[in-house]
């Protein structure tokens, strides 16, 4: 097949250094290969080093492509760097449409203040999580957080302090959940958790967990002051037969509760 087609075939990143690779290995026969681009946290690699070693950095048009490694124990030929230089012209552009797509993926699906998934993301991966759950048997809830009185942390301090007391919960909360919970950012000052294996007893347990988290931090502002912020959480689990919308229906009304309690608090409802 042409080169030049077997490398545009497709937007994944990994994909094209694997063909790319697999093209060079056909030709020179390689021990082995490295690709790594650090920005988007992709490594790419097989087999291994070796003494002699071809190796580019890939950039065009100011955009970095990561960096690729070739190696092999016998010296590589004038024609044999030539060859992976011209398979290189043809890897360039669909590399950088890959890279390109990747990362507006990402940023479609990440809220630009805190770094979190955002809303949409959410509302897909719930849908994945509750039918997971379903077909595992095994428990999952949701917990909805609101930072308490936050209006008034924006008109005493102004938007910007606001922005940072967000990113500071966000980052508390992050930081005191297990690796493979779930954190959005729903809304403005609204975070959803999606903890999968946990009851409703573990869900109350990790919420309390963080509740003390964030009221046991203060936010240092850029102007000197400080904030305490506080949390009220909604903590549910999901029941046989509820589709994701009266969960998290159960979940915000719980949330609510938390709230008419007086804030700072969790209910479990
Ligand atoms: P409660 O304890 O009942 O939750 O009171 P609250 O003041 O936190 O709730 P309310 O819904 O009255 O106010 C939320 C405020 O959050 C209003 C809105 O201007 C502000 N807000 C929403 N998104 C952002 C944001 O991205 N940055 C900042 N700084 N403020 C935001
Ligand atoms: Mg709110
Ligand atoms: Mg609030």
């Amino acid at each position: 097949m042409n080169l030049l087609l077997r490398l545009q075939q497709s937007l994944d990143a990994k994909d094209l250094i694997e063909e790319f690779a697999r093209l060079i290995n056909e030709e020179c026969g390689l021990d082995g290969y490295h690709y790594h681009h650090p920005s988007e946290a992709i490594v790419c690699q097989s087999g291994h080093q070796n003494r002699h070693e071809l190796a580019y950095t890939l950039r065009i048009e100011g955009d970095d492509l990561g960096e690729f490694k070739a190696y092999r124990a016998r010296p590589f030929e004038e024609a044999e760097s030539q060859y992976v230089e011209n398979l290189l012209t043809l890897l360039m552009y669909p590399l950088r449409n890959a890279l390109r797509y990747q990362q507006a993926l990402r940023s479609a699906y990440t809220d630009p203040l805190t770094g979190l998934c955002n809303r949409s993301n959410m509302q897909h991966q719930l849908q994945r999580e509750v039918s997971l759950s379903r077909r595992e048997n095994r428990p999952m809830s949701l917990v909805i957080v609101d930072i308490d009185n936050f209006k008034r942390v924006n008109d005493r301090f102004g938007h910007l302090s606001g922005d940072k007391v967000i990113r500071c919960v966000a980052q508390h909360l992050r930081e005191s959940l297990r690796d493979f919970d779930l954190i959005f950012r729903y809304g403005g000052e609204e975070f959803v958790l999606v903890l999968s294996g946990a009851d409703a007893a573990c869900a109350g347990n990790i919420a309390e967990r963080l509740r003390a988290a964030v009221a046991a931090h203060t936010c240092k502002l850029d102007g000197g002051g400080e904030v305490s912020p506080t949390i009220s959480l909604g903590v549910t689990q999901l029941r046989e037969h509820e589709d994701p919308m009266a969960l998290f229906a159960r979940a915000d009304e719980a949330m609510y509760q938390a709230k008419r309690q007086g804030r700072n608090a969790v209910c479990i409802c």
